[in-house]
Order: structure tokens, then C-alpha cells, then sequence
């Protein structure tokens, strides 16, 4: 790992794949620190955040913590997607055996507006057993991984919306459009009208840039069915970008304390005859 801050100093590690892992990789790069921001390498094209990036698994907790060590790291901000379960859980560990402090990012869910009443499934599985329907027409919005569970409902038609092309088994009504957020509430009310949609699937993902096509429903009287989060490992938490600018700013005196210590030992280590 480049070690940009000099010897006094190891990076920020930003876990992204995230608009607020972007935004924060922005920002403390903006103010002169080392971030390394890394990608799982998922899809073809990545919008890249500023500062140093790696793609690609670590090899679970344990090459996480390897990782983490070898690179002197200052502090981890998990700021991966909220369906991201298994980096996450990874992220906990891996910065628990390496000693290295962990913050995970992480924007609010979304919430139903007055009077509006989404149905909430437990997983994608349990979602799939809601769409079916002889006629309808589901926009299903719940990203390329795990369309494997809506492969069974033959009854409905699916417009299947994800930004790299999904992988089979997919339902055997499906149309596929590739495209990536932001999107706008003109544009998904367009796509629904065209397209008939009388059903819109989503995961809980929060946040503005695909958000819009909860508002295109609420106005066009579409039913929506909300996965809900999976649960997370216990780690301390914050939901904004400016909350974690903070967190990671609250670590610098005391990574430069620690720093100073090593280079202490390193002095008498090179005193020694
Ligand atoms: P996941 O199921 O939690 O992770 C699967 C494996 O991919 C992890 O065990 C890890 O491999 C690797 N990985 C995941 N995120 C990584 C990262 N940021 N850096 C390095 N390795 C990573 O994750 P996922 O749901 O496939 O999501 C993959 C990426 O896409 C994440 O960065 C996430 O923020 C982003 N994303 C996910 C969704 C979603 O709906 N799940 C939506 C938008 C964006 P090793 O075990 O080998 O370390």
C-alpha cells in the first residue's frame, strides 16, 4: 500500500462503492490527508473517488486485517452500501484484530410520506413471493446480485433496472435496462408510464440519487414493496458524511501520538550497537 502521508502518518481506509464514500474520500483528500478508498471491483466502469483506490477482495476478515496492518492504517470507515453484508461483518473483524479503529458510514433508510403504505419484505427471496401475479408488471429495482430470486415467478413481467448486465437465471418476463442513478422524478414517471408499471420492488437503500422513483409511485397510486436492511455486527455508527469527516479527524492526534512512539523505538533500535 502507497503510504501517502509520509512515515508520521498511515491512510484513512474508506470501504466505498458508495456516493458517500465518494463524498467523503473528497473531502479529507481536499484537506491534504492520505485516503485510500477501496472498491470490491463489481461493476465495469466504477465511478473512481479521489485519492489512492485498490480494487478487489481482501480474502475475508483475515486478509482485511492483514491488510490493515501492513499498510499502518489510521482508521477504517466503512462506507459501503447497506446491503453489503459480508464486508461489513468482515470490516468489524478484521479491524478488531488489527487494532485499527472503525467508524461505518452509513445513510438513513427511507420513509414512507404520510398516508403512503409500502409493503416491506424480509429478504429478496420474501419479496419474490409478493410479485406474483397473472398481468403484472413489476419494476424491479433491486440491483444485478440476487435476481436469481424472482427466477421462478413466471406470472408477472419484470423491467429489471441495474447498471451492469444481470447474470441468469433471470424470470422468463424480463426486460433489462442498464442504467445508473442519478435519476429524476420526470424521468421515472415517463419510464413508468411506458413501460405500464403497476409494481415497484426496491431494497431500503436510502439516500437521493435513486430515490426519485419512490416519489414517480407515490404520484402515479403504484404499490411498493421495500426490502428492509439486513442486520450489521455492532460498530459505532453515523449517518452523515460531515459525521464521519469529524470521526476522522478526532483520530489524527492520537495516530500522531502512536507514531511518535514507533519512531521513538525506531531511534533506540538504531542506537543499539
Ligand atoms: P458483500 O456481499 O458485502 O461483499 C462480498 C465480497 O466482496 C466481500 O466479502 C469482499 O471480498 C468483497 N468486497 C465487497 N465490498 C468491498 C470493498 N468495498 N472493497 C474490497 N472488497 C469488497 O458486498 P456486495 O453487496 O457484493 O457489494 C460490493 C460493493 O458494491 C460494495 O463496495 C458496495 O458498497 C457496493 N454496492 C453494493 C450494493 C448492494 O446492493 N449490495 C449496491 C450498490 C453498491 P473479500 O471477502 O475477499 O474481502
Amino acid at each position: 500500500m502507497n503510504v501517502n502521508g509520509g512515515p508520521e502518518q498511515g491512510p484513512i481506509v474508506i470501504l466505498g462503492g458508495t456516493a458517500e464514500a465518494r463524498a467523503l474520500a473528497s473531502t479529507l483528500v481536499g484537506s491534504g490527508m492520505s485516503v485510500v478508498s477501496s472498491l470490491a471491483g463489481r461493476v465495469s466502469e466504477p465511478k473512481l473517488p479521489a485519492g489512492e483506490v485498490r480494487i478487489g477482495g481482501f480474502g475475508g476478515a483475515a486478509g482485511l486485517a492483514t491488510w490493515l496492518e501492513s499498510g499502518r492504517v489510521a482508521g477504517v470507515v466503512d462506507a459501503t452500501h447497506p446491503f453489503a453484508e459480508r464486508i461489513s461483518a468482515s470490516a468489524v473483524t478484521a479491524a478488531d484484530a488489527a487494532g485499527v479503529p472503525l467508524l461505518r458510514l452509513e445513510r438513513p433508510g427511507w420513509k414512507e410520506a404520510d398516508g403512503e403504505a409500502w409493503t416491506w419484505a424480509e429478504s429478496l427471496e420474501d419479496a419474490a413471493r409478493m410479485v406474483e401475479g397473472p398481468g403484472r408488471r413489476v419494476f424491479l429495482t433491486t440491483g444485478r446480485q440476487g435476481l436469481a430470486a424472482f427466477a421462478r415467478v413466471t406470472t408477472s413481467s419484470f423491467l429489471i433496472r441495474c447498471v451492469d448486465p444481470p447474470e441468469p437465471p433471470l424470470p422468463p418476463r424480463a426486460e433489462v435496462l442498464l442504467d445508473r442513478g442519478p435519476y429524476t422524478v420526470g424521468g421515472e414517471l415517463e419510464l413508468m408510464r411506458a413501460h405500464r408499471i403497476d409494481l415497484l420492488v426496491t431494497k431500503d437503500s436510502g439516500g437521493t440519487m435513486t430515490a426519485a422513483k419512490l416519489e414517480a409511485a407515490r404520484r402515479l397510486g403504484v404499490p411498493v414493496i421495500v426490502v428492509r436492511r439486513p442486520s450489521r455486527p455492532d460498530a459505532p455508527t453515523v449517518e452523515t458524511v460531515d459525521d464521519a469527516v469529524r470521526w476522522v479527524r478526532s483520530l489524527r492526534p492520537a495516530a500522531t501520538e502512536l507514531n511518535e512512539h514507533d519512531e521513538q523505538q525506531e531511534t533506540r533500535t538504531h542506537a543499539q550497537p
